[in-house]
């Protein structure tokens, strides 16, 4: 999971692109980085650690220029690495060439291998770097043409953002795995991941950049162009359970309002009998104000959040993970004591958070716990760019719901359905992924992807 920011076209490019990504820091906290092109040169800063932590003021300033491009990461395929810190910058015969991406490809193992094999040298272990290569092999002197071929031979999921020389190009997969989407603000275009990264800089949304869409921005004007075969799409329905900002509106909805269904629907199909209903901050939050409302049901806080401590899975090592988990959350013992509750989460993937959270409730005296999550078990790897964890350590790909509710340490489990979380999520509910929950693939899957992909799903 990534977050991507680009704007061509203003006089403080460096400093909006900036500030968008601290829109987007959610969708990864590993690594941030900006890389602006001035007067024939590009300018790039780039860094470990959180956009708050990466660029300070005279950074910032340095990053001149009317285009900018940007990038948070968390890592799905490549290490955890400064070299793996994107925007990607080469020199070429083309020009200055630069890629943020957000995605998966499912065929970068062939392609590295094939490309490798051309004499290719590789940089990162990022799968991002390949369209660097298939962009360098391209000889027509027409960007568009040497885009369009080189997009056309990657497979999978990608939002992403490109910048050679001071042409801004956006393209977004044919089936549209990941959001993205199209602003404008005092005559630059726009492109950013997420809508609420337009609403912090007080940009207008025009619209989303459509799934096959590639889009070339340059000297302000906007040429749009679909070049590949259109798919039924397939959007990845994590991003509104979980990943996405509830300010967001993404694939046609805002996220605080499907997040709230998806919670309505499940206080209809759980129909627990509980004192108050009560999230898991942040991420059950909404669902969990949705279950409450369509159950009426008082909406208790019963555990508080410290604010200052990122995403618990965020950084993918099983140390941190735990430490924070612990840290994290405090509960409220006078609001629990004694009491039965309804816990709403969004989502359980390894069930170790969810049994800590239980364990911790039950500490501080809740009689009854009924333990409620606003999508159905995940039980199966994500190709396109969640960094779900491999087979073996997806809970519900080994357990039954009984006995995940027994791992866990509640009074009961209830799960939403498919269909139900169908229902919450828009008109169009064919033109979802949800390979996760049901193992229906909108692609083939990959036989061979990148190597870590490969030891992780061993
Ligand atoms: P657990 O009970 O350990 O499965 O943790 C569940 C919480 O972690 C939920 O809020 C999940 O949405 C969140 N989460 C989201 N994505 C991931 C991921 N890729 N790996 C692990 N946990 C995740």
């Amino acid at each position: 999971m990534c977050g991507i920011f680009g704007i061509s076209g203003h006089k403080e490019a460096g400093k909006i692109t900036y500030l968008g990504l601290y829109a987007l820091q959610h969708r990864g906290e590993e690594s941030a980085g900006i890389v602006s092109y001035n007067k024939n040169n590009i300018i790039m800063k780039k860094g470990m650690g959180l956009v708050s932590d990466v660029f300070d003021k005279k950074s910032i300033d340095s990053l001149k220029g009317k285009v900018a491009i940007g990038h948070v990461r968390y890592s799905t395929t490549g290490g955890s690495h400064s070299k793996n810190i994107q925007p990607f910058f080469v020199k070429h015969k083309n020009g200055n060439l630069v890629i943020a991406h957000n995605g998966n490809l499912t065929n970068s193992f062939d392609l590295s291998t094939k490309l490798e094999q051309s004499g290719s040298i590789f940089q990162t272990s990022m799968d991002s770097e390949i369209v660097v290569h298939l962009l360098a092999k391209e000889v027509s002197p027409s960007i568009e043409k040497r885009v369009i071929n080189a997009l056309s031979q990657i497979e999978g999921a990608y939002s992403l953002l490109l910048m050679i020389n001071d042409t801004m190009i956006a393209a977004r997969d044919p089936f549209g795995f990941r959001p993205l989407c199209l602003g404008k603000l005092e005559g630059a275009y726009i492109v950013a991941s997420e809508t609420c990264a337009l609403d912090l800089i007080n940009a207008t949304y025009v619209r989303d950049i459509e799934p096959g869409e590639i889009v070339f921005i340059e000297n302000g004007k906007l040429r749009s162009v679909k070049a590949f075969e259109p798919q039924k799409h397939a959007h990845c329905i994590f991003e509104h359970i979980y990943f996405a900002r509830p300010d967001s509106m993404i694939f046609g909805e805002t996220v605080y309002n499907v997040r709230k269904k998806l919670g309505a629907c499940l206080a209809e199909e759980a129909k627990v009998e509980a004192d108050f209903v009560m999230p898991i901050p942040d991420s059950g939050s909404f669902a969990a104000l949705g279950y409450a409302q369509r159950s009426q049901k008082p909406f208790e806080l019963g555990i508080i959040r410290n604010h200052y401590i990122g995403r618990t899975f965020i950084q993918p090592s099983q140390f941190t993970r735990e430490f924070k988990v612990r840290v994290k959350l405090n509960p409220i013992k006078n609001v629990l004591n004694g009491k039965n509750v309804v816990v709403v989460e969004d989502s359980i993937v390894r069930g170790t958070t969810s049994q800590n959270r239980v364990k911790t409730l039950r500490n501080s005296g809740a009689k009854k716990i009924h333990f409620c999550v606003s999508c159905p078990p995940i039980k199966n790897p994500c190709f396109y760019g969640i960094d779900f964890p491999s087979k073996k350590e997806l809970i519900a790909a080994n357990k039954s719901v009984e006995q995940i509710k027994d791992f866990i340490g509640a009074d009961s489990l209830h799960y939403l359905s498919l269909n139900g979380m169908l229902d919450s999520v828009g008109i169009d509910k064919q033109s979802f992924c949800t390979a996760c929950f049901s193992g229906k693939y909108p692609t083939k899957i990959p036989t061979k992807f990148s190597k870590k992909m490969l030891e992780k799903n061993k």
